[in-house]
């Protein structure tokens, strides 16, 4: 993604462009994939950047409440913020701590739990957990 097309998706996405938050999307937005906020900064060092960690955790957050990135959460200590935002579900290798997308057409459910009183459906994600095959 070009600085561009960051700064139209800024826009559609109400946030303001900062020197720093353009660094953080041109890093995460380069393609689609999933990255945590510690790999985010070690690129950002990489680069000779020298944003602080508390703006990259802020920054993240900020991309994530207004949805250019999508948040995957697998406990409060570990999250990614994934680059693709659009419907898809996700394989999760516990041995690399690498997440691969699967296309939502990929995966069909014929039964859903009735969902609790006073809800209604946000979205529906699969996570497979998958580790190295044991002989
Ligand atoms: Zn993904």
């Amino acid at each position: 993604m070009t600085r561009a097309d960051i700064l139209v998706q800024f826009d559609l996405h109400g946030i303001l462009p900062t020197p720093q938050r353009l660094e953080i999307a041109e890093i995460l937005l380069a393609k689609p994939q999933h990255l945590s906020a510690e790999l985010i900064i070690e690129r950002l060092r990489q680069a000779g950047s020298s944003v602080s960690k508390a703006t990259v955790y802020n920054t993240l957050n900020l991309f994530g409440d207004r949805g250019l990135v999508k948040v995957l959460s697998l406990d409060p200590e570990r999250r990614y913020y994934d680059s693709s935002t659009v419907p898809h579900h996700h394989f999760y290798n516990i041995d690399t701590g690498e997440f691969t997308d699967i296309d939502e057409d990929q995966v069909r459910f014929n039964a859903l739990p009735r969902l609790p009183e006073g809800t209604q459906s946000e979205s529906v994600e699969v996570l497979i957990k998958v580790r190295r095959q044991r002989d």
